[in-house]
């Protein structure tokens, strides 16, 4: 038995959770958010017991502090020589990884490397590796890539259509993300519905939350994600737009005299369902706001539910046809509404016979919501991204990573 912790460190939380490996029993979970800030938040769950402090967490190494120190606090463990290895959570893994690594220094040279294409997260992941290895210096590290899944796309499936000197010359091509948990949601259909065999499988996965994504898998490796450079591009999400016309930049940066950077940032964090429907990014919000007659919301759901079914059929198509199309992540996993409304922009033309009542009962849990005669099979599936962090961390205590 061996203990490991699973890491996500984003630019002001650190959200962790320690595991027993092989068991893949949590011992504990928890986040610390506000970090840099004087009123901090440190939550930490385990067994049936809370913990949750407001304090000052000014960096991400007083909150690997904090954490280590409660492990010990909370008798959660005896030693910190019991964890063996810290999986970190690596948004951008670029063209050089194809899977998890070990988080040495030609890693953290790489990763460096990769900070324009992950402005936003790549620091955080290497500010959080430095405050884990010097807290645990006997322990492994490893670095788990969110775009490693996809690196076994074609050519045809990830270049853009730009001048090639420039995509070879600026390593300018869809990375895709949520890597982990298209990954983990394939293999956990695979073994539950289709025998544990990939072979011959084509799954259609929808990971959609305040970020959304799809993948199309063939043979339980991934052959397209909608996804690009950066997860701004694919289907339209919370804040972010999805894909664009290209010339919507020039043209409303020519409109509004704004720069780049500003329409930028506003194609990030202030477009999609917030922009759409002026409500909020929270799906929620905007649900409740439909259901009291806000056009605008109303469209925002509609919106929604045309992309993802849009990049459903194209990954229908590119996979020569569907076993599966799975849905998870925060609206995937909880909101029946979305799903149907997805559902019936491709019911008809896939020959799917989704049973809605069924659909109705799913929130957060797992099921099929296909009845028996639909020609793909329909499934709702709670990811998790953790335990593959923690599975690579034991692949890496074996030697097998
Ligand atoms: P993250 O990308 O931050 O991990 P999640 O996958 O947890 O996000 O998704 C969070 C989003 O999921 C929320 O912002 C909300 O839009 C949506 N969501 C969560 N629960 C529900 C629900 N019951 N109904 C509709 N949408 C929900």
């Amino acid at each position: 038995m061996y203990k490991v912790m699973a890491v996500n460190a984003g630019s002001s939380s650190l959200k962790y959770k320690l595991y027993e490996m092989p068991e893949e029993k949590v011992l504990c979970s928890g986040n610390c958010e506000r970090i840099g800030h004087e009123d901090g938040i440190f939550g930490l769950k385990y067994g049936d017991k809370k913990v949750r402090e407001i304090l000052p967490i000014l960096d991400h190494a007083k909150g690997v502090e904090l954490v280590i120190d409660a492990l010990i606090k909370y008798g959660i463990i005896e030693s910190l020589e019991e964890i063996k290895c810290v999986g970190h959570r690596v948004v951008q893994g670029g063209k050089y990884f194809s899977k998890s690594a070990e988080f040495n220094e030609d890693t953290e040279k790489k990763v460096t490397e990769l900070i324009p294409l992950d402005p936003l997260h790549a620091p955080a992941h290497l500010t959080g590796f430095h405050a884990f290895k010097e807290a645990l210096p006997h322990a492994d590290a490893i670095a788990v890539f969110d775009t490693a899944y996809h690196q076994s796309m074609e050519p045809e499936d990830y270049v853009y259509p730009i001048p090639y000197e420039m995509s070879e010359k600026y390593d300018c091509r869809r990375y895709g993300a949520h890597g982990t948990s298209h990954n983990y949601l394939a293999d956990k259909a695979i073994a539950d519905y289709f025998g544990g065999k990939a072979e011959g499988t084509r799954i259609i996965t929808c990971h959609i939350g305040s970020g959304s994504s799809l993948a199309a898998i063939k043979d339980g490796k991934c052959v397209a994600t909608s996804m690009g450079l950066t997860p701004l591009g694919g289907v339209m999400m919370g804040t972010r737009t999805g894909d664009l016309d290209p010339s919507v930049m020039d043209y409303l940066c020519t409109c509004t005299g704004k720069s780049v950077d500003e329409m930028y940032d506003i194609f990030n964090k202030k477009s999609g369902f917030l922009g759409v429907s002026g409500v909020s990014n929270d799906t929620r919000d905007v649900e409740e706001a439909a259901n009291q007659g806000n056009e605008r919301a109303k469209l925002a759901i509609k919106l929604f539910a045309r992309t993802v079914a849009n990049f459903i059929a194209q990954y229908y198509v590119r996979l020569g046809g569907a076993d599966m199309i799975i849905f998870s992540a925060g609206i995937g996993e909880n909101s029946d509404t979305f799903r149907a409304a997805i559902l019936k922009n491709v019911e008809e033309a896939l020959g799917l016979s989704v049973d809605y009542e069924a659909n109705k009962g799913i929130h957060g849990t797992q099921g099929l919501i296909s009845k028996k005669d639909s020609k793909i099979m329909v499934s709702v599936i709670p990811t998790d991204e953790e335990v593959m962090i923690a599975r690579d961390c034991y692949k890496k205590i074996q030697g097998v990573l």
